[in-house]
């Protein structure tokens, strides 16, 4: 392993502390050191999320962000369920590929490419038909896509309030205005290792009471074994209330970083987390397009384009990503099918952004300049 500055939109660079939480010793997820722990995991789950009037229920479980693809099929939707999916890259399609995986129907409406699905598609087709859930992606980390959740739940409420929301926020939460109590979401999914900054391997998300009520009611059969919320959901409800409580082994190592990012990223404050990445964004996109000609893949200026990571448009995408890693920095290429071999993806999330002493982000954009490569 080298040194390099981690710039792709996740795993993100890590702090110090974070860093240092992950080579602690094992030790029983029963003691009461471990059960405090989580419990207060749990409870910062709720400040990050913004969820702290909904009963609902915080979940914390080992494996990474398509996780929650599963959590979420295998519990709120049942097969031959109707499920609308707003497809804006290649994870919105993967979450896609998962319902239909479990039975879902799937009707996907697609952006065009690098933009958000236009509102009144969706409004019409929630006139149209009944849908047990819709699936809306925050930030499509392929397009760098930032979808507006707000004004889309206030369209479901509205039209179809018994749908479920349910938000891929693996790319977004902890640097993008979310709000899962005030915008009356029913499923939010995340991972550890992008803007909450701590290590991949925790898959992070938060439940609303209904959806909760519906996943757990009993005349519905498990779908799944480790993705079921019936064996979960206790546990969660047990450590959250200081009591310790068995399924399947937590990693006790990774549960404690997670605590460490989760106390260094409230104790900024979420707001002040989410204006420095909007600045750093803005920054960065406007010296690749005004001062170096590059187009981004993302509509810009708009507000589609997401805060955590930056996709542009390159002639030769592996010269320049082998020109940064030269010289110590890592970006990476695309992933959408229609456009990976034109692009690059720069991830800017967490310290690398919100600490004053770390510079990646100018750094980084002062090598692309001297590199000459368009
Ligand atoms: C990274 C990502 C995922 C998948 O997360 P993994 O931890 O790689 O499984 C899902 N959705 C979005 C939006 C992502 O950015």
């Amino acid at each position: 392993m080298s040194n390099d500055t981690l710039l792709i939109p996740g795993p993100i660079v890590i702090s110090e502390k974070v860093q240092q939480a992950l080579g602690s010793p094992s030790c029983s997820p029963t003691v009461p050191e471990f059960v405090n722990l989580f419990q207060g995991v749990l409870k910062n789950c709720r400040k990050l999320f913004r969820a702290h009037e909904t009963q609902g229920q915080p979940i914390v479980l080992v494996g990474s962000g398509t996780l929650g693809w599963d959590v979420a099929a295998a519990n709120l939707v049942d097969p031959e369920d109707e499920v609308l999916v707003l497809g804006t890259g290649y994870f919105s399609d993967s979450f896609q590929d998962c319902l239909e995986l479990y039975g879902a129907k799937v009707d996907k409406l697609e952006a065009p490419l690098g933009d958000q699905v236009p509102f009144q598609e969706v409004e019409q087709q929630l006139k149209k038909k009944q849908y047990k859930a819709i699936t809306i992606t925050q930030v499509d980390t392929s397009t760098g896509v930032l979808s507006n959740v707000q004004r889309i739940a206030e369209l479901v409420h509205e039209l179809s309030p018994s749908t479920f929301i349910i938000v891929d926020g693996v790319c977004s939460i902890g640097c993008e205005e979310f709000e899962f109590d005030k915008w009356g979401i029913d499923f939010c999914l995340s991972a550890s290792q992008k803007a909450i900054g701590a290590a991949p391997g925790l898959s992070i998300s938060m439940i609303s009471q209904r959806a909760l009520e519906h996943a757990l009611d009993p005349s519905r059969k498990p779908r799944s074994y480790y993705a079921s919320l019936k064996k979960w959901i206790p546990v969660m409800q047990a450590y959250e209330d200081q009591k310790p409580k068995y399924f399947a082994t937590l990693s006790v190592q990774m549960v404690k970083s997670l605590d460490v990012a989760l106390k260094e990223l409230l104790a900024d404050g979420l707001e002040l987390r989410w204006e420095k990445h909007r600045k750093t964004s803005e920054w960065l996109k406007k010296k690749l397009t005004d001062d170096l000609g590059f187009k981004l893949v993302t509509k810009y200026p708009s507000e589609a384009a997401a805060h955590g990571l930056t996709v542009f448009y390159v002639k030769d995408p592996p010269k320049l990503i082998s020109y940064l890693k030269q010289h110590g920095t890592v970006i990476t290429g695309g992933i959408h099918k229609q456009i990976a071999s034109q692009c690059v993806r720069i991830g800017h999330m967490g310290v690398s952004v919100c600490s004053e002493q770390l510079d990646h982000i100018p750094a980084c954009y002062k090598l692309i300049a001297e590199s000459n490569i368009h």
